[in-house]
């Protein structure tokens, strides 16, 4: 019998106040699965990665069961910054450097078609969830703008427009006496990410998919034939698909436990403020888009479609909530926007990102018919759409594309799974110093 880790735990508890969760009508709970099924593919997890490859595989024409321990969008991809972003959390050095100029290229494109397929999805399947295009970064000392001048130099290299501001000009894109330098693209932008999962969700049931909540995966045997058990039920499948983040492995000893010690919990915490002036917001970020600073815990912010200030930033190594993360959080905002330092929060939430030793995703095969993707590295709404892509392709016998991320090599986190977040937990400390020295 499955007994809620204190992971789980902890992640349930920080989505009971989003806002998301709160400005969307869900339908009403899919029953969990009580029965046995025999189906092509088996995916567990419903976030932006199983919905995606089960929306793809049911369009090749397979049976598609997903299996979600919660229910569907509940996990990262319900709950996060909505900033749908080029690129990749590693930036192109892994694949450069593992890959070579060729495949890294082809790995950049991916990302750009990872934004598009975001676009072509929410066209085709009528999907309603506040898209916006528009993206800001920004430096707050002369050394973090002098980085981000050879990034937006490297994003032009590339093709893309960008439109540059340092000093006083700065306020042109976002006004905040924090930001010495800022620049602006518009492939990548932002979007209400509960509304997006609910509508990937929807595309896909009508597309054949079976979804059952609240069905977690407690076990897992391998094999020609896989099987997929859960409290009550259990899948018979010839392909799976592991697509459940950092929650994966904690639902039994037996559910792909090689893959943990190779990505690592990090808690992020956004606040949402009551909705706003419109005029304020309009003169705050002119553009309406999605902001990030370039440091290695990173602020960013956007504001929603109902003029809330979506603030997220803070993390946890720890695994445990920071304390008075309210408090905190709002400092932090009104650091970069002192109009909004005394505005009620009406929303405190935060998750997990599941990042990897180097940032790059983890994407690969155990055994040549189950599929797991992870090691997102709080860069997921774009490139988990198309990772379920590459997934449904290379089970129709197209493995090029998804080879090319799962080449690259990953190692483990030292320290076991007692060690492995203290450890981190001072290893980023480095990190930190250096963003403020
Ligand atoms: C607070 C926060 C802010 C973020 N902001 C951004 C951002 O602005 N931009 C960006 O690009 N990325 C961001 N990210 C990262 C992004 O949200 C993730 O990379 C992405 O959503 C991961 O999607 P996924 O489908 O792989 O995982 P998830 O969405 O976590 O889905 C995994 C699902 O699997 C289920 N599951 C797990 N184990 C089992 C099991 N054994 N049986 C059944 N079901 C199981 C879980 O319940 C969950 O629903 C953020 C993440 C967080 C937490």
């Amino acid at each position: 019998m499955f007994t809620r880790t204190s992971l789980v735990n902890s992640d349930t508890q920080l989505n009971q106040k989003s806002y998301y969760e709160a400005s969307v009508q869900r339908p009403a709970p899919l029953p969990p699965l009580e029965e046995a099924l025999d189906v092509d593919v088996v995916v567990i997890g419903a976030g932006f990665s199983g919905l995606s490859a089960a929306l793809e595989l049911a369009q090749q024409g397979l049976s598609v069961v997903v299996l979600e321990a919660d229910r569907i969008g509940s996990g990262a991809s319900g709950r996060n910054g909505g900033q749908a972003i080029v690129g990749y959390a590693s930036g192109q050095g892994p694949f450069e450097e593992q890959l070579g100029a060729a495949d890294a290229q082809r790995a950049w494109d991916m990302s750009l078609e990872a934004i598009d397929l975001i676009d072509a999805r929410i066209a085709e399947h009528g999907i309603d969830c506040d898209r916006v295009n528009g993206y800001v970064y920004v430096a707050d000392s002369p050394r973090k703008a002098g980085q981000l001048r050879d990034e937006m130099e490297g994003l032009q290299k590339r093709g893309m427009a960008v439109d540059w501001a340092e000093g006083a000009d700065v306020s042109r894109l976002i006004h905040s006496p924090r930001y010495v330098a800022a620049g602006r693209e518009e492939r990548s932008g932002h979007l209400h990410p509960l509304k997006y999962a609910l509508g990937l969700a929807h595309a896909a049931q009508a597309a054949g998919v079976r979804i059952f909540e609240h069905s977690a995966v407690t076990d897992l045997q391998r094999g020609s034939t896989l099987v997929a058990s859960t409290s009550k039920g259990q899948v018979k499948a010839r392909f799976g698909v592991l697509a459940g983040n950092c929650m994966l492995a904690e639902f039994g000893p037996r559910v792909a436990p090689e893959l943990a010690p190779r990505i690592m919990p990090v808690g992020t915490y956004i606040i949402g403020t009551a909705p706003l002036d419109p005029t304020l917001c309009a003169r705050l970020i002119p553009s309406n888009a999605a902001v990030c600073d370039n440091n290695f815990v990173l602020d960013y912010f956007r504001f929603s479609a109902d003029h809330r200030m979506l603030f997220g930033g803070r993390v946890s190594y720890t695994t445990r909530t920071p304390t008075n993360l309210e408090a905190v959080m709002r400092q932090r905002m009104g650091e970069v926007f002192p109009a909004l330092a005394d505005v009620p929060i009406e929303h405190v939430w935060g998750g997990f990102v599941d990042i990897s030793m180097n940032r790059a995703p983890d994407f690969g095969r155990l055994g040549d018919n189950l599929y797991y993707l992870q090691g997102f590295s709080g860069h997921g709404v774009a490139l988990t759409g198309l990772a379920g892509k590459l997934v449904a392709e290379a089970v129709a016998g197209q493995a090029g594309r998804f080879d090319v991320v799962a080449r690259l090599q990953h190692r483990r986190f030292p320290g076991g799974a007692l060690l492995r977040t203290p450890s981190l937990a001072l290893g980023m400390l480095w990190h930190r110093l250096r963003d403020v020295l």
